[in-house]
């Protein structure tokens, strides 16, 4: 199996994947081979998985799509995949992402830009583009992403895979490279819910290398997410948010959505229009937190303790300057002085706490929201994926298209994307769409289950 994804990784063209290492992949398969000779093998076992870029792996390199870490490799792994590795799965590689996970379309990787296999002009999404573009290319039957503001579920969407992002502090951030601490998330990405029901049981729990992952005590316990998903939907309270479906969606994905949620309507469940009031300020309110996190988690990037440093250079302060000018990119750059703005005294108060506040305003937003529903539908992304080097220069447009993802990781709550059909985007061929499905805390299990009963 493993010598199968690692053929059909070197034989692709879409620049999914940026670090393969076979010997590394087909010792851990040996090892895996071993544990079914001894008959310790788990369900997962042998199954190859490909991390994206953002977790550390001895071994391989862990760049987070930046030259900044270019040729980094870490001492240790993070806890997922040391998880993973534990279960027996195997290793394939580094998967790409937009440096430092800022993006949603794969464009902003320092080692260029993912390919859509759906549609080789399309971007494949991100910022986790190489996870989704791996497994719906059949390069890999399973991957990491992680999800700050939607990097599991945009990419999911625009390349007709399945993804979760669980609950704010499930799965453990240590060794997840950070961009904002408050929001980072790492999931699954696999073809199907029930694959992503059998990655997830192996991520969550608590960890305590990681200061905000939650404790047993407050739920955060291993358990069989495959367990719902034979439960049928009769009864099944759908939440359709109107400000989902307002200006800005494109008529094609708007189609697709709403011909699932009349699936679901077939399998037994009802639709409730509920109202999401302030989903349009996710988007001032994300772009304030997430870059006054990432200037502060990317300041370690000195040029000192590791990563990229300039080789010519006067004194410290000039060393410090040429080596973050050269290894960041220019987006990240754009948010690094964003997140330093609105972090200064003067500015912290108008900025940073009022966006803080409703943030808090948007949580209770869903919690309403949901006290008249089970869980809420609608569509990932107002558009199906955009064309390769579309909204490289006018960094605004993308952020707006993070719309119907942002509040969800603003606040805390589970989401998932599954594929359900195709739209026709401006030009080129069929673009997939995914359905977002968004519950209360901890309702993984009852996402996977519903996703699975519509698959
Ligand atoms: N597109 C969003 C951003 O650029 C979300 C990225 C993410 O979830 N990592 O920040």
């Amino acid at each position: 199996l493993t010598q199968h994804y690692l053929q059909r990784a070197a034989a692709s063209d879409l620049n999914a994947f940026l670090h393969i290492d076979p010997a590394l992949s087909l010792a851990q398969a040996g090892a895996a081979d071993a544990r079914f000779a001894a008959a310790s093998a788990g369900p997962l076992t042998g199954i190859p998985i490909a991390h994206k870029d953002i977790f550390v792996t001895e071994g391989w390199r862990s760049t987070a799509g930046s030259k900044m870490l270019a040729n980094y490799v870490s001492p240790f792994n993070a806890t997922v995949v040391e998880r993973f590795g534990q279960a027996g799965m195997v290793t394939l590689g580094k998967l790409n992402c937009d440096e430092f996970a800022m993006g949603s379309s794969n464009q902003n990787s320092a080692f260029g830009a993912v390919l859509n296999p759906w549609d080789k002009l399309a971007v494949p999404g991100g910022s986790s583009g190489g996870s989704a573009a791996a497994i719906a290319a059949r390069i890999a039957p399973a991957a990491t992403a992680t999800d700050t503001g939607g990097s599991i579920r945009q990419p999911a969407s625009f390349c007709g895979v399945t993804g979760i992002k669980p609950t704010y502090g499930r799965v453990s951030r240590f060794g997840m490279i950070a961009f904002a601490s408050s929001l980072d998330q790492g999931g699954p990405m696999a073809q199907t819910a029930e694959d992503c029901a059998m990655l997830l049981g192996e991520m969550v729990g608590f960890d305590e290398r990681d200061s905000t992952s939650l404790t047993a005590a407050q739920g955060n316990v291993r358990e069989d997410f495959t367990r719902d998903l034979a439960e049928p939907l009769a009864g099944l309270r759908i939440g359709v948010p109107k400000e989902y479906f307002g200006e800005g969606l494109a008529s094609d994905v708007e189609a697709a959505v709403r011909a699932a949620l009349e699936q679901f309507v077939k399998l037994g469940a009802t639709l409730v229009d509920i109202s999401l009031p302030k989903t349009s300020q996710s988007i001032p309110v994300y772009y304030i937190i997430a870059p006054a996190e990432a200037s502060s988690n990317l300041s370690r990037f000195d040029g000192v303790r590791y990563g990229h440093r300039a080789s010519e250079y006067k004194d410290l302060a000039d060393m410090y300057k040429k080596s973050r000018a050269e290894g960041f990119g220019r987006e990240v750059q754009r948010r690094i002085m964003v997140g330093t703005y609105v972090l200064c005294h003067g500015y912290y108060d108008a900025y940073y706490l009022k966006a803080q506040k409703i943030r808090r305003l948007i949580a209770d937003d869903f919690q309403a929201a949901l006290a008249s529903c089970d869980v809420i539908m609608g569509p990932v992304a107002p558009t199906v994926a955009w064309d390769l080097g579309e909204k490289t220069d006018d960094p605004v447009s993308a952020y707006l298209a993070d719309i119907y993802t942002l509040s969800t990781s603003l606040a805390g709550l589970p989401g998932m994307s599954i594929p359900c059909g195709f739209g026709q985007g401006d030009k080129n061929g069929q673009r997939p769409v995914g359905l977002q499905i968004i519950g209360n805390y901890f309702a993984e299990a009852k996402l996977l289950g519903i996703a699975h009963q519509y698959q």
